[in-house]
């Protein structure tokens, strides 16, 4: 089975111009969910990953499945005033505006080596803002990964020092 069919394009969702790449379809089916796990394991050269980190609220799907996986620790990056501990933040660019995400300080001890996990990678300002928080905290980022990216907004160029995978492109 073919993940790529099971992604739906919705239209003008959350708002006018924008496509929105839906996943829930091969969320619930069952073999597509596990095969997709597997095939973002599969991304990774070693396993040797100790904290995935997911970013708010479609990394928080595949993440802790990737992490379980790999014997790692889950990490949620989420919007400001969600996570409850002491937390830094991150501001970035968006085309109107800027947007902030945060991380618990004590998420990522110094030395862990992260795989940073979300489904899209669009325009690179989130998985950007994430690993500069990643980094922040002394960890080690081995791979960003997605599961689907946007090639024609170029996010790869904007986090271009990293290693970044992807498993279907559009
Ligand atoms: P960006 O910071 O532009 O790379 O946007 C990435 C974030 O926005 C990810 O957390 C995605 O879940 C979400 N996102 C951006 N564009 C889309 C899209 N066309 N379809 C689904 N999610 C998207």
């Amino acid at each position: 089975m073919e993940l790529r069919s099971l992604i739906r394009d919705i239209h003008n969702f959350p708002k006018e111009g924008v496509v929105f790449k839906d996943i829930t379809l091969l969320l619930q089916n069952p073999d597509a969910l596990k095969k997709t796990t597997v095939a973002l394991l599969n991304l990774l050269e070693g396993n040797d990953i100790d904290k995935v980190v997911g970013m708010e609220s479609r990394g928080f799907i595949f993440g802790p499945l990737l992490a379980d996986k790999l014997n790692a620790g889950f990490v949620p990056i989420r919007k400001p005033g969600k996570l409850p501990a002491e937390t830094i933040s991150e501001t970035y660019e968006l085309e109107y505006g800027t947007d902030t995400l945060e991380i618990h300080l004590d998420a990522i001890q110094k030395g862990d080596r992260v795989l940073i996990h979300d489904d899209v990678l669009a325009t690179g300002g989130t998985a950007k803002a994430a690993c500069k928080l990643v980094e922040k905290l002394g960890g080690e980022i081995v791979q960003c990964n997605f599961l689907i990216e946007l090639a024609f907004l170029n996010g790869k160029e904007k986090i271009n020092e990293y290693s970044v995978q992807s498993l279907i492109t559009y």
